[in-house]
């Protein structure tokens, strides 16, 4: 199997695939595919998708020791891999409280215009309320980019079938900056993270650096904001190196533009230097 290079462009011929350019030797991929965009059979750079996504469900659960729940469940599609990963971790059982209106429903995200996207969200997920009834439930989900839908189509969904405890679980660390690159997020309002900062700090900051270490009382109070915008009992997110090992590749390899801006860049470097330091010494 050949995995094409960064900046490598090849031809699909007739005949097999041939390259038009050298690849370069440095990349970023995206992280993002494997946590939600990518599809769960795919491979990239000889990691697939689907395996990776069990692993953030494991880590997610690993720090999880202070909750009793009752079941794991995961928002389709992308939040279910990381529920089962979580709840082989946990030992607790994973169940449906929620079910696919019909399997391969347009992602909600990609509509253009908010009305449409909230016709599809709304539509989307179905209540099992025999399942959901008086229950305490772990709900891992891929990101959370607005949390808009996610509240009023899904966890108010869970709410109103009697759920004891929702608490929410994201595959991500929160989503701090758009992408440069693609269409997975747009414009930094659109963000719950950046939309807690500004009601903490009253204004948009520039320097959000203190918001991004999720050891800082900042970070923290920026989560318990997003908490009670989402009407959840508890919510916690993975950590930036627990999801690139989950990934497996190493740091600097990865795009991690999305939840720490140029940050993610200037660390990848500097520890790419280091790497090659090591390696020379
Ligand atoms: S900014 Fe985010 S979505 Fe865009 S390429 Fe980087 S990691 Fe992927």
């Amino acid at each position: 199997m050949k995995f094409v290079g960064p900046g490598e462009v090849v031809l699909l011929k007739e005949s097999g695939p041939v390259s038009q350019t050298q690849g370069r030797d440095t990349m970023h991929i995206c992280a993002f595919l494997w946590i939600y965009t990518g599809f769960p059979a795919s491979v990239y750079e000889g990691i697939n998708v689907e395996t990776v996504r069990e692993r953030c469900g494991r880590s997610l659960a690993k720090r999880d020791k202070d909750i009793e729940v009752d079941m794991v469940s995961g928002v389709p599609d992308s939040g279910v891999a990381h529920a089962i990963g979580y709840a082989m971790e946990s030992g607790k059982p994973y169940r449906r409280p929620l079910v696919k209106y019909t399997p391969g429903y347009g992602r909600s995200y990609t509509p253009p215009d908010q009305t449409t996207r909230d016709h599809i969200a709304r539509m989307k997920l179905i209540p099992v309320r025999e399942i959901i009834n008086g229950q305490r439930i772990v709900v891992c989900e891929d990101s959370i980019v607005r949390g808009t839908q996610l509240k009023n189509f899904t966890l108010n969904k869970l709410w109103d079938a009697g759920a004891r405890e929702v608490h929410v679980r994201p595959a991500c660390p929160p989503l701090m900056f758009p992408c440069k690159y693609c269409l997975s997020t747009r414009s930094i309002d659109e963000l719950a993270a950046r939309r807690a900062i500004r009601a903490l700090e009253g204004e948009d900051k520039k320097d959000i650096s203190t918001y991004l270490d999720a050891d800082s009382t900042q970070y923290q109070k920026m989560v318990d904001w997003i908490a009670r915008d989402l009407n959840v009992t508890t919510l916690r997110f993975q950590r930036v190196a627990d999801m690139v090992k989950a990934i497996g590749l190493p740091r600097e390899k990865l795009c991690l533009h999305c939840w720490l801006g140029e940050q993610g860049h200037t660390e990848g470097k500097e520890e790419a230097q280091q790497h090659e330091l090591g390696a020379t010494s």
